[in-house]
């Protein structure tokens, strides 16, 4: 199973990814929590991806490309993977494709949480004050709000046109959303 989910920052994409990922025995894989990984740990990507992470802006592509595809070639990955925050671009979408397509497999399903940006907001300003990410200043969040709109909404249409989008409220109660996406791919919950 090869999965996306997608959605504006704070939509809950990380908390869903983890559900989702856990049920078909895959890993989650979040670009965002490897770039942070790196960033705390110093390394020559971290260095390089900090200073775009801190103005809210995004990780070149081909920096961000080459660490997907590092992490795709991964042993755990081989039977499947559920991506989150990844692809955000045009070029990222066609990255992934001939990743995709070079182990002779296809993506089977994008998860895209629709939330009201004025939510969102507030969802990520609580969260800036419980894990003070240096990203979630209240100009930082607007700048990848927009960024968002711009760069990567567009994504969805060219996903829809292939007919593998779930768009799921992501407003409510977790367990709430996890029961729409599992209900969405057909998935019956393990109690
Ligand atoms: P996230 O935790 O997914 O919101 O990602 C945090 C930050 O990491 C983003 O604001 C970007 O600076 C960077 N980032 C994560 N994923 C990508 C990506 N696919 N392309 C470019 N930058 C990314």
């Amino acid at each position: 199973m090869r999965l996306i989910i997608m959605g504006p920052p704070g939509a809950g994409k990380g908390t869903q990814a983890k559900f989702i990922a856990e049920h078909f025995k895959i890993p989650a894989i979040s670009t965002g929590d490897i770039f942070r990984a790196n960033v705390s740990e110093g390394t020559p990507l971290g260095v390089e991806a900090k200073r775009f992470m801190d103005a809210g802006e995004y990780v070149p592509d081909e920096v961000t490309n080459r660490m997907v595809r590092n992490r795709i070639d991964e042993p755990d990955a081989a039977s499947g993977f559920l991506l989150d925050g990844y692809p955000r671009t045009v070029a990222q979408v066609e990255e992934l494709d001939g990743m995709i397509r070079f182990t002779g497999h296809q993506l089977d399903a994008v998860v895209c949480l629709t939330v009201d940006q004025d939510e969102i907001v507030s969802r990520l300003l609580q969260r800036a004050q419980v894990e003070g990410r240096a990203d979630d200043t209240e100009d930082v969040i607007r700048r990848r709000q927009d960024l968002y709109l711009q760069e990567t909404a567009p994504l969805i249409e060219i996903y829809k046109q292939r007919g593998i989008v779930h768009e799921i409220d992501g407003i409510g109660e977790v367990d709430e959303v996890t029961a729409r996406i599992f209900q969405a791919l057909d998935v019956i919950p393990e109690s």
